[in-house]
């Protein structure tokens, strides 16, 4: 998974992770664990989201509470698509830093999400959403429910479906990488869709189980059922730190850092 040569642009799909924690983000306000004191920068993680680069298109998975701090630390002029996984705050709460985008493309950014996840971000945002609310400076976006497999300029985005506690939210997939958060189990119907993957991004919040996250046993159980290649892990807490965490894990499988970036073959 080394950087291909420029020609080499349009022949590689690069994923970064633009955060990795978990909703708090860590450090933690008002805590003095060792993690949230920490100076390892990888121990320093913004709320959880990711951005895609694929056929010349940009698709951001999640608008997170940190979007725009994101944006500018990683250099992002466009953003072509937005891919929700769910409705938490801390996966949604930038929704309004995709303005910048409507300058830039002179258009509508297209959403998507689950039924649920859409109608939740048009109950939060009713602003952005309500016609009769003329205020300036809303975003303009389009919300759009999918559910199965949909083509996004040429890229085709397959919806699977995890359990998150008693919601079943959304992970994508790609070609071969597959993005899961806010995962606490993976349903029968979802096994099917996860097989060769070359890249499996999976939340992993703690060592301690929860009961809406997979803790970091259960994500190592899992990603050695799904068996990519490199799977990595995100939205951690502050009990995990990057170093002790790294030396702990199979070789397969690495913590994610913010501004990680990971290269595998265009779908
Ligand atoms: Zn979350
Ligand atoms: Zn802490
Ligand atoms: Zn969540």
């Amino acid at each position: 998974m080394k950087s291909p040569g420029l020609g080499d642009k349009f022949l590689m799909m690069k994923v970064a992770i633009l955060g990795c924690a978990t909703s708090t983000g860590v450090p933690i306000i008002g805590c003095s664990c060792q993690v949230c004191t920490s100076a390892d920068p990888k121990n320093n993680r913004t709320r959880c989201s990711a951005l895609v680069e694929s056929k010349g298109k940009n698709i951001l998975i999640d608008t997170s509470t940190d979007l725009r701090f994101q944006a500018l630390r990683h250099g992002i002029t466009r953003l072509d698509a937005v891919l929700y996984t769910h409705s938490h705050a801390d996966h949604t709460h930038g929704i309004d830093e995709l303005r910048v985008y409507n300058f830039i493309n002179k258009a509508a950014i297209p959403c998507y999400g689950n039924t649920q996840a859409i109608e939740n971000i048009k109950n939060s945002f009713k602003y952005i959403f309500d016609a009769q609310e003329s205020a300036g400076g809303k975003p303009k976006l389009t919300l759009t429910v999918v559910s199965e497999e949909f083509d996004f300029g040429g890229i085709k985005i397959t919806p699977v479906e995890v359990f998150h506690a008693d919601w079943t939210i959304f992970g994508y997939r790609i070609g071969g990488m597959a993005y899961l958060t806010d995962c606490s189990g993976i349903p029968d119907g979802s096994w099917d869709k996860l097989k060769g993957l070359d890249l499996l991004i999976i939340s992993a919040l703690r060592y301690r189980p929860h009961p809406a996250h997979l803790d970091v046993e259960q994500a190592v159980e899992t990603a050695g059922k799904i068996n990519p290649r490199l799977t990595v892990l995100t939205h951690m807490g502050h009990e995990l730190d990057y170093n002790t965490l790294s030396g702990e894990l199979p070789e397969s499988i690495v913590p994610a850092f913010d501004g990680m970036e990971i290269e595998v073959p265009d779908p």
